[in-house]
C-alpha cells in the first residue's frame, strides 16, 4: 500500500500514456521550462499557454529577456496577475544570462522568485535531478495514497524516480490535476487505486488548510479618454502591483459608468467607474497592448471601452 515502487511504475506509464499535450512539454530548454513554472504559479494551466507562447515569441532565449525592458516584460505579462513573478524572472535573467544556467536545484533557489517546488521543477524536468517538486497536487495524491495527514516533503523525496525524475514530478502533478483532484478524485479511473491507502475515504485528506479571511475593498476610478487615448498613472515603485499603470482615483458623483468586480490576493474589490477630468501631469496612451496595465484596469477599460 502507499507510495510504492510499483506504484510509481504503474503512475510513470500512465502519464506517458495520458498526459496532456502542454507547450511546456515538448521542450527540454531550461528557460522555457523556468518561464513555464513562474507562469504557472497561482495559475490555470489554460491561461497561461497563450502568455507562455506570446512570450517566448517575445523573448526567445535568457539572453533576449535579460536585455528587454521591465516595462515591455510586464506588459506582456499582464493580465496574468502576480506581478512580482514577471519581475523576479527579469530580474534573475539577468543573473543567469551572465554566469550560465544553475546546475543543481539548491543553485536554482538562490535566484529571485524561485521557491523549493520551482526549484525542484527545473531542475528534475531541465536537468534530471532526482529532487522531489512538492505543490498542492502533489500534497493530496501523497496524502491520500498514504492516508496520511503528515507532511508529505520526505515520502514524495524517498518515491520519485531516479531514472525519470521530471517526468516522475509530473506525473504526480498530473494525477492530481487530471484524476485526484480536490473535490470529486476519479478512483475508479486511478492507475494508483489498487495501492492507495485513502480510496475508500479520499476527501479525508489532506489535513483541511485554514481559510483566508477575504476583505472586501470599494474603490472609485476615473475613465477619461482624450483622441482615443486613456488616461493611466503609474503605481509607487515598490508593494503590491509596483510600477504597473492603473486608473487614477475619482471623487465620486452620481451614478457610475459601471461596476466591475475584481480579486487580487485576499481582497474582492469592487470598482466603480466614474467620468473624470484629466489630471495635471497625466499621460495618456493608445495601444494599451503595450502598456504594464493592473488586471483590474484592463477590465475597466475593455467593459467601458471594448
Ligand atoms: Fe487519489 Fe483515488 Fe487515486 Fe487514491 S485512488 S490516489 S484517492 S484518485
Amino acid at each position: 500500500m502507499g507510495a510504492s515502487r510499483s506504484a510509481g511504475r504503474r503512475l510513470l506509464a500512465w502519464y506517458r500514456r495520458n498526459r496532456r499535450d502542454l507547450p511546456w512539454r515538448r521542450t527540454k530548454d531550461p528557460y522555457a521550462i523556468w518561464v513555464s513554472e513562474m507562469m504557472l504559479q497561482q495559475t490555470r494551466v489554460v491561461a497561461v499557454i497563450p502568455y507562455y507562447e506570446r512570450f517566448l515569441a517575445r523573448f526567445p532565449d535568457v539572453h533576449a529577456l535579460a536585455r528587454a525592458r521591465i516595462d515591455d516584460v510586464l506588459a506582456l505579462w499582464s493580465g496574468l496577475g502576480y506581478y512580482r513573478r514577471a519581475r523576479h524572472l527579469h530580474e534573475a535573467a539577468r543573473r543567469v544570462s551572465r554566469d550560465g544556467f544553475p546546475r543543481s536545484e539548491a543553485h536554482w533557489r538562490e535566484l529571485p522568485g524561485i521557491g523549493p517546488y520551482a526549484a525542484a521543477a527545473i531542475a528534475s524536468i531541465a536537468f534530471g535531478e532526482r529532487a522531489a517538486a512538492v505543490d498542492g497536487n502533489v500534497i493530496r495524491v501523497l496524502s491520500r495514497l498514504n492516508a496520511t495527514h503528515a507532511p508529505v516533503r520526505e515520502l514524495a523525496q524517498a518515491w520519485i524516480s531516479s531514472r525519470s525524475p521530471g517526468d516522475f514530478n509530473q506525473a504526480v502533478m498530473e494525477l492530481g490535476a487530471t484524476v485526484c483532484t480536490p473535490k470529486a478524485p476519479l478512483c475508479p479511473r486511478c492507475p494508483l487505486s489498487s495501492s492507495c491507502a485513502g480510496r475508500h475515504d479520499p476527501l479525508r485528506y489532506p489535513a483541511p488548510r485554514a481559510r483566508k479571511r477575504i476583505t472586501e475593498e470599494r474603490l472609485s476610478v476615473a475613465l477619461v479618454v482624450r483622441g482615443g487615448k486613456v488616461q493611466l498613472r503609474r503605481r509607487p515603485e515598490t508593494g503590491l502591483l509596483a510600477g504597473m499603470w492603473e486608473l487614477p482615483p475619482a471623487r465620486p458623483r452620481g451614478a457610475p459608468l459601471a461596476v466591475v468586480r475584481h480579486c487580487v490576493l485576499d481582497r474582492r474589490q469592487v470598482i466603480s467607474v466614474y467620468p473624470g477630468r484629466p489630471r495635471r501631469g497625466a499621460r495618456f496612451f493608445g495601444d494599451l497592448s503595450r502598456v504594464p496595465l493592473t488586471a483590474a484596469a484592463r477590465k475597466c477599460v475593455v467593459r467601458l471601452l471594448g
